[in-house]
């Protein structure tokens, strides 16, 4: 029997991409995938999880949604929750389309989202201080008259936030332009600049989106969009039904409503630690450092693929980004004592002891 060749019957699109992650390395420390460090149990602040799995979950999700809505001051009307943001981002390419525009670099899964569903990309590179370049932002949305737009602030995997001026104007230009901009705000919670959630009752075409994956619930898969009750009217055409699962919506709305200090405990615990690693990274003479505003720190290093080999073989996990970014290497904030563990060896591997 001939042996199906699968390849051959993938649409053209899905054959150029690469799955986003392919592997997961084993390693003690794992500071690659800007999770928080602090390990949070269910029982911490659950005593009993009282779902019947036998039934499917609320599809409106309602109590999530209104613990969520409590928690940026907005009716639940203006949420929609997903499976991750990741899941939130399809939904809206899906239900948008294209072409999709957004800065470079930035968080993958925007492009590869777009072309696993057949949408046009369109990247702008961000200037010498991974500011958005505006001029050029502005051109390419009346060129090309984008249905979305991702700006990531705090971007991955730059760290800084985009300036809040220059993201008014291409929220406004974009208005005009019938393009919808969405904030993607998954490391706001770390940043000392405010969001964006004060200007959605000024923009009819503004969205925001959030995660709980980078305060301590990475592995619940729930994301979240912010804006105009009739976004979601069209966005529930494609949603499929019971995307957030009773366990998750009953364990976040839990985590919401009565873990919410230790959360904000341990976002100041990395702000914390972040600055300190800074100090530390600015005072090691072959890393070039880059402030952050996120739960990460980027930084440039010779050799840095070398480099990266060689903290897996001392049991630390980063994320190598030099296909994106020229010899970058992107460390996710640990607990004070990874940190710590991280700093000692890099050190030793450049012999700056
Ligand atoms: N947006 C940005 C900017 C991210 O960096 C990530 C995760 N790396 C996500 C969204 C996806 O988060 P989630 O776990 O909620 O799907």
């Amino acid at each position: 029997m001939d042996k199906l060749n699968l390849e051959s019957l993938l649409r053209k699109n899905i054959q150029k991409l690469k799955p986003y992650q392919a592997k997961e390395i084993p390693c003690k420390i794992k500071l690659d995938a800007n999770e928080s460090p602090f390990p949070v149990k269910l029982s911490d602040f659950i005593s009993e999880i009282n779902i019947h799995l036998n039934r499917y979950p609320d599809p409106e999700a309602i109590l999530l949604r209104k613990a969520l809505a409590r928690k940026v001051k907005l009716s639940h009307e203006n949420i929609m929750p997903g499976n991750g943001s990741d899941e939130l981002i399809y939904y809206l390419i899906l239900t948008f389309g294209g072409p999709v525009l957004y800065p470079a670099p930035t968080f993958a899964m925007y492009g590869i989202i777009a072309q696993s569903v057949g949408v046009e990309t369109v990247e702008c590179s961000l200037d010498n201080n991974f500011d958005i370049n505006d001029e050029e932002f502005l051109k390419l949305i009346k060129l090309k008259k984008p249905r979305l737009i991702f700006l990531s602030s705090p971007n991955n995997p730059t760290g800084n936030t985009f300036s809040t001026d220059k993201i008014l104007k291409i929220i406004e230009f974009a208005q005009k332009n019938s393009s919808i901009v969405v904030i993607d705000e998954a490391y706001q919670p770390f940043s000392s600049k405010k969001g964006f959630l004060p200007f959605l009752k000024d923009y009819d075409n503004l969205l925001i989106l959030r995660t709980l994956s980078k305060i301590g619930f990475a592995g619940l898969r729930l994301g979240y969009l912010i804006g105009e009750k009739n976004f979601f009217y069209e966005i529930n055409k494609v949603r499929l039904p019971y995307n957030v699962d009773s366990i998750t919506q009953y364990v976040a709305t839990e985590a919401l409503n009565r873990f919410y200090p230790q959360i904000k405990k341990f976002i100041c615990q990395i702000i914390k630690e972040r600055q300190r690693l800074y100090r530390e990274l600015l005072r090691i003479q072959k890393i070039k450092v880059y402030p952050s505003e996120a739960n990460f720190i980027l930084l440039q290093i010779e050799n840095s693929k070398s480099i990266y080999r060689k903290l897996i073989k001392a049991g630390i996990l980063v994320r190598d980004l030099s296909s994106v970014i020229n010899n970058a290497l992107r460390i996710t904030i640990g607990t004070s004592e990874e940190n710590e563990e991280f700093l000692k060896t890099i050190k030793k591997i450049l012999g700056e002891t």
